[in-house]
């Protein structure tokens, strides 16, 4: 899962990409409005956090141009504390949630794990399917209640497949979700992470779908 942190503080910008790197995603970085919805208008995220005070462009103008450009990823907005009326402009501007500054990051990883839940139709913080259970909470895996080690990449990846459970994720769709946008992005590496994360879980869930990409089965036809 890869996120956007648009936040001209540069040490809460610091300390919230620590943290969302640390839970096991991906992060790419703006400290002004136009930078911010530069990236949020050319890269796919598959969720962002936006301040509302910054320069160059503010994050409500931001918001309104990236729902006009009809770009749907979840946006959590960080208002300041006596600005109710941000918190309401934002809303109506398309954002799907807020948090009022100062805010405890872990009510920031919370909020962000809801909205991409919904964002893909899930409703559990642990998803299941047939015998791996991911616990987005703790970024844990696990197979027939067995702890298993993956890279944090090998759990992005499986995270990112099965919050996208029952359908095909092509290689170039796992690059840009996967990847932050300095990487040097070669989707060949994907057969060999998908291998890797198949011997590991020891199971043959995670299927090929020739020449389209790979899918998990949803967690109803797994069973
Ligand atoms: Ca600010």
């Amino acid at each position: 899962m890869r996120i956007l942190v648009v936040e001209d503080d540069k040490d809460l910008n610091r300390q919230l990409v620590e943290a969302l790197t640390e839970a096991g995603y991906v992060v790419d970085t703006a400290y002004d409005g136009e930078e911010g919805h530069f990236l949020g208008d050319t890269e796919p995220y598959d969720a962002v956090i936006l301040d509302i005070g910054l320069p160059e462009m503010d994050g409500i103008s931001v918001l309104e141009a990236w729902r006009r450009e009809k770009r749907k990823m979840p946006v959590l907005i960080l208002t300041a504390r006596d600005r109710w009326s941000d918190k309401v402009s934002g809303i109506d501007a398309g954002a799907d949630d807020y948090v009022t500054k100062p805010f405890h990051v872990e009510e920031v990883l919370a909020r962000i794990r809801a909205l991409i839940r919904r964002s893909v139709g899930i409703a559990s913080s642990e998803i299941e399917i047939g015998p791996i259970r991911l616990d987005t909470k703790l970024s844990r895996v696990s197979v027939d209640g067995k702890n298993i080690k993956l890279t944090a990449l090998e759990f992005r990846l499986l995270s990112y497949i099965m919050h996208h459970q029952g359908k095909v994720v092509s290689r170039t769709e796992l690059v840009e979700h996967l990847y932050d946008q300095d990487f040097d992005r070669d989707s060949n590496t994907i057969e060999v992470f998908v291998g890797r994360l198949r011997k590991k879980l020891a199971t043959d869930l995670i299927e090929t779908v020739r020449g389209l990409g790979y899918r998990i089965q949803s967690a109803d036809n797994a069973d």
